[in-house]
């Protein structure tokens, strides 16, 4: 009798626990359930879906390669995982273990026939605990603690063969997920960018370990390529966090760079913690903030989901986010505080439209970045600190990068390019600010006041 392997954020060969274990006992069913049911609002944006596509074609062709399929099924997990039982006879389920809250529920349900393995995260998310045995809040004690775990263990290679079952279930087709987005072509920019699949993840994480020695000095820097890109492949599980470990630990000035990676550790904690952290304030305090609605906080909302807020590194972000599904990391969070701070918009809006934009989009790093510079969250972080977006434009030389994304700037000199308005060098097909940064932030610090 066969054994499924479940594959969910995972969607690799190499260092895939669950695969070995099953490939242990007998022959292997790989499944693919794409289930928009049991994530709700959180089911996949269309980023993602665009991602997902071109990885799930990549892998079946790896399978093949080792005599095997990718079998693909669309419906609620649970139940199409136990119809799967039936109809193949198969003794139980191998699966690598993930903490979104619609996972877990899912796992909690299929408990009698789940195994479960760890493996997508650079620690098992339950060792990383602090005295109380409840997930660290503020990152830096979460590191150290990261650390006495470092080394993980050595990653497992791919298998060459994977053994088949006599009978393959019926699989459904992946062009009948209409995955990918037609009338309008919004990924076009997409493809010029991006390669999913392990292949590539694996590919990415060689060239990476030769640059990583730069990223402490270049990752501010939103003009230059310097940072992993990776963000998108861990994210589906192409490459595992602990090959990616392997391939840079020893480089120079990998540190700060693993120091970053483990971010996502921390994440996986505070959603395993807290699971609506996505829907809710990680302080109660904060549900009273005076968060601005109605026609004219829709009519910015609008203008920043444009990038057309009259701020040209929001708007490079903004633009650069909607061209390629990814945003440099410091613009993230200058974009994400402008519209917090300076627009008074509760941080949820933002949180959706990056669930909807980003091939990186996952649960945990989104809500706990867009929480952490909200300032609502767990974390030490203050809602009454402010980013200054043109100081930051400056101070990060966004220059080059401004004039990439908002093409409408492109002949400005350095000196008018970071705040073009106030140099009265406002082309014409460009906005004035839609507020003031003394306005927008004397606004947002009275919200704040008045909670006190
Ligand atoms: P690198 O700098 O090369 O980092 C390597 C890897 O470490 C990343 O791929 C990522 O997996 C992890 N990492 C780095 N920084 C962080 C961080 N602050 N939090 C969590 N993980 C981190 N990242 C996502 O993966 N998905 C998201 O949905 C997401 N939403 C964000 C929303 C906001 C408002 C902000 C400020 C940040 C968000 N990030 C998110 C974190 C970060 O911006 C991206 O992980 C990073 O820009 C990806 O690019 P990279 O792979 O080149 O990163």
């Amino acid at each position: 009798t066969p054994t499924l392997l479940w594959l969910r954020q995972d969607l690799r060969l190499a260092d895939q626990s669950a695969l070995l274990a099953a490939a242990s006992e007998g022959a292997v069913i790989p499944v693919y359930v794409l289930d928009d049911d049991g994530p709700g609002d959180w089911r996949m944006g269309g980023a993602q879906r665009w991602w997902l596509h071109h990885s799930l074609a990549s892998l079946a062709d790896d399978l093949e390669k080792c005599g095997s399929r990718l079998i693909l099924r669309s419906g609620p997990a649970e139940a199409v995982l136990r119809r799967l039982i039936e109809e193949t006879g198969a003794r139980r389920i191998h699966a690598i273990r993930h903490y979104e809250p619609w996972w877990r529920k899912a796992e909690a349900a299929l408990e009698d026939v789940l195994c479960l393995h760890d493996g997508s995260h650079l620690v098992p998310i339950e060792q990383i605990q602090n005295g109380s045995g409840e997930p660290y809040r503020v990152y830096s004690a979460f590191w150290r603690k990261l650390q006495q775990h470092l080394p993980p263990g050595a990653p497992a290679p791919a298998p060459e063969n994977i053994p088949a079952p006599k009978r393959w279930p019926k699989s459904e087709s992946l062009a009948s997920w209409a995955l990918l987005p037609h009338k309008p072509d919004w990924a076009k920019g997409f493809s010029a960018e991006w390669t999913p699949g392990e292949a590539q993840a694996l590919a990415r994480a060689e060239e990476w370990a030769d640059d990583v020695h730069d990223y402490a000095e270049m990752r501010d820097l939103p003009g230059e390529e310097g940072t992993s890109l990776l963000s998108a492949h861990l994210h589906f599980g192409e490459i595992s966090p602990r090959t990616l470990y392997q391939q840079v630990h020893r480089r120079a000035h990998a540190d700060k760079f693993l120091k970053e990676l483990a971010w996502r550790d921390f994440s996986a904690g505070v959603i395993t913690a807290l699971p609506d952290y996505a829907r809710r304030n990680g302080r109660a305090k904060y549900d009273k903030l005076g968060w601005r609605s109605g026609a004219a906080a829709k009519s910015d909302l609008r203008a920043w989901q444009q990038g057309m807020t009259g701020y040209p590194i929001v708007d490079a972000g903004m633009r650069q986010l909607w061209h390629t599904g990814w945003m440099h990391n410091r613009v993230r969070m200058i974009c994400a505080s402008f519209l917090v701070k300076h627009l008074l918009i509760d941080w949820r809006a933002g949180e959706r439209w990056f669930w909807d934009c980003l091939v990186d989009a996952d649960y945990g790093n989104n809500s706990v970045n867009w929480q952490w510079v909200a300032g609502t969250g767990v974390d030490a972080n203050m809602f009454g600190r402010i980013m200054a977006p043109l100081t930051q434009s400056e101070k990060f030389d966004a220059g080059d990068y401004i004039r990439r994304w908002v093409p409408e700037l492109a002949d400005l000199p350095d000196s008018a390019i970071h705040d073009p308005e106030a140099a009265e060098a406002l082309p014409k097909d460009y906005p004035a600010k839609i507020i003031g940064h003394r306005e927008g932030r004397e606004r947002a610090l009275a919200a704040g006041r008045k909670l006190d």
